[in-house]
């Protein structure tokens, strides 16, 4: 999911609606705006669909005055699979008896069902089926007098991924796991200050990038003024590698480094790593195309775009269901036949999750004649589930879970398949040294099977890793 917050700036939810157009890519199923105006109060609106669909239109941004506002872009990882309801729609509400509380969440809570369980028992009225509704509740129990405070109360009960932007009538919060599994970062705009799951959604409203919300560290700012608090036990810093390879946008950065180059830097890596003789790389479009690039820079073979990405079709992961993300492929992708004819070629994507992609994209290359395929992956083979906020399936649907590198070849039908390994992966991130195995920089759980956060529902539910 995306989230974007905006306090000290006339009409706030016009921003947030731009910061949330920007972080679209995270989340398409859905978006909410909160704000509040001194006259007018809190007030809301959540609708299905695209941000500029919705947040756009005078009729839904009239009603949503104020210099505070928050916002929030869903992706459904967890609660109802497929058909959202409304009613999980975020930003989350809760009236408290010192105010208003507005919270927006990016990740996942491992240990939401225990807690959901726990509340219900204690009296709790549940209006969702998202894990992130545990927040508010945990509030509602807190005995602290501030809604601050009792935010701080409600994440040390929660487990798991949370990058959190919250509102209160005059406070804009941020916070970010102990781990800092999922990014935020934090922007200056004139008076006012901008939170933003990413840099580009600082970028779209002309803010200026001050520095990235520190993993465990919770921002409170009021009146113009930032406070920083440290809420949690420290803890090592476990950002998701998986945001450089394909989750956030290429023009953001982290660390001080480009998304972009780091997918660059992994095309360059794969091509020392996993060398082949061929006549073209060509980008699976559009993850894929920053890691082709690299990899026709290191090897010298030329890059060229042999296949077309139909740019009004939404990213086939995104999708929720399988059934659509099956018929995804055709609808999105196509083959520039007379570029590919008669040539050896390279394809380079960002993942292979089911398979079932790549399948048909190897399908359509020979279709239009290709003489060899190779693919060239932009990740280790994905061989677990995200328990942190990225929409993986089940184990046993995940390709790598249960072949080989060699069987998986043979499955897809290419001529050679080849991933990046995990130390290329870090490499290409920054770490020269490759991933400490004592003290990973990343998390990689979903490559590597190191779980930095104990999945606790999962394991409830029988789950071995
Ligand atoms: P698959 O191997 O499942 O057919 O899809 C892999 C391709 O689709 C990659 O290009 C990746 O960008 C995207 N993708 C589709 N579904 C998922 C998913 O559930 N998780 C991840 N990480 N990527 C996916
Ligand atoms: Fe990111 Fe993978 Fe970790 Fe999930 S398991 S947070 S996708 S690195
Ligand atoms: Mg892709």
């Amino acid at each position: 999911c995306g989230i974007f917050g905006v306090t000290g700036v006339h009409d706030a939810s016009n921003f947030v609606a731009l910061g949330l157009h920007a972080l679209q890519h995270r989340g398409q199923e859905a978006g909410g705006i909160v704000c509040h105006d001194p006259i007018q109060g809190f007030n809301s609106a959540r609708r299905f669909g695209y941000v500029r669909d919705n947040f756009t239109r005078a009729d839904v941004m009239k009603g949503l005055p104020g210099p505070i506002a928050i916002g929030h872009v869903r992706y459904s990882t967890a609660g109802s699979k497929g058909a959202t309801a409304i009613r999980d729609v975020q930003p989350f509400f809760g009236e408290f008896s010192m105010g208003g509380c507005a919270v927006a969440h990016n990740g996942n809570l491992t240990n939401a069902a225990a807690l959901r369980r726990e509340l219900i028992e204690r009296g709790s009225i549940f209006q969702s089926s998202s894990d992130s509704e545990c927040i508010i509740h945990l509030m509602a129990r807190s005995i602290q007098t501030t809604l601050a405070e009792r935010l701080k109360d409600a994440l040390r009960r929660v487990e798991g991924a949370f990058s959190v932007i919250a509102m209160t009538r005059t406070k804009l919060i941020g916070v970010r796991d102990p781990m800092g599994v999922r990014p935020l970062v934090l922007g200056r705009i004139g008076e006012g200050w901008a939170l933003s799951s990413e840099t580009c959604g600082l970028d779209i409203i002309g803010a200026e990038f001050v520095r990235e919300i520190e993993p465990g560290e919770m921002v409170i700012i009021e009146n113009g003024h930032l406070k920083s608090h440290r809420p949690f036990a420290p803890a090592p810093s476990r950002f998701c590698i998986f945001e450089h390879v394909y989750f956030s946008r290429p023009d953001s950065s982290y660390g001080g480094r480009s998304v972009y180059e780091v997918r660059r830097n992994i095309g360059i890596e794969l091509a020392k790593e996993a060398p082949v003789e061929a006549d073209l790389v060509c980008p699976v479009p559009d993850s894929g195309t920053p890691a082709a690039i690299g990899f026709s820079q290191q090897s010298g073979i030329p890059f060229a775009l042999g296949i077309t990405r139909n740019q009004y079709v939404g990213r086939t992961f995104i999708e929720p269901t399988e059934q659509i993300r099956n018929m995804g492929v055709r609808l999105k992708l196509n083959v520039n036949r007379s570029l590919i004819k008669g040539k050896r070629v390279v394809l380079v994507d960002d993942s292979v999750v089911r398979g079932t992609t790549s399948r048909k994209i190897k399908d359509m290359i020979l279709d239009a004649g290709a003489a060899e395929v190779h693919f060239r992956i932009a990740s280790p083979p994905t061989a677990w589930p995200c328990f942190y906020g990225v929409d993986t399936p089940e184990r046993s649907k995940l390709l790598a879970a249960t072949m080989s590198e060699d069987e998986m070849r043979d499955w897809i039908g290419v001529d050679s398949l080849r991933f990046i390994s995990l130390d290329g992966l870090y490499r290409a991130a920054g770490e020269a040294d490759g991933r400490n195995p004592e003290a990973p920089r990343y998390c990689d759980a979903c490559f590597s099977g190191d779980y930095p956060i104990a999945p606790a529902d999962k394991l409830k539910e029988g789950f071995e890793m």
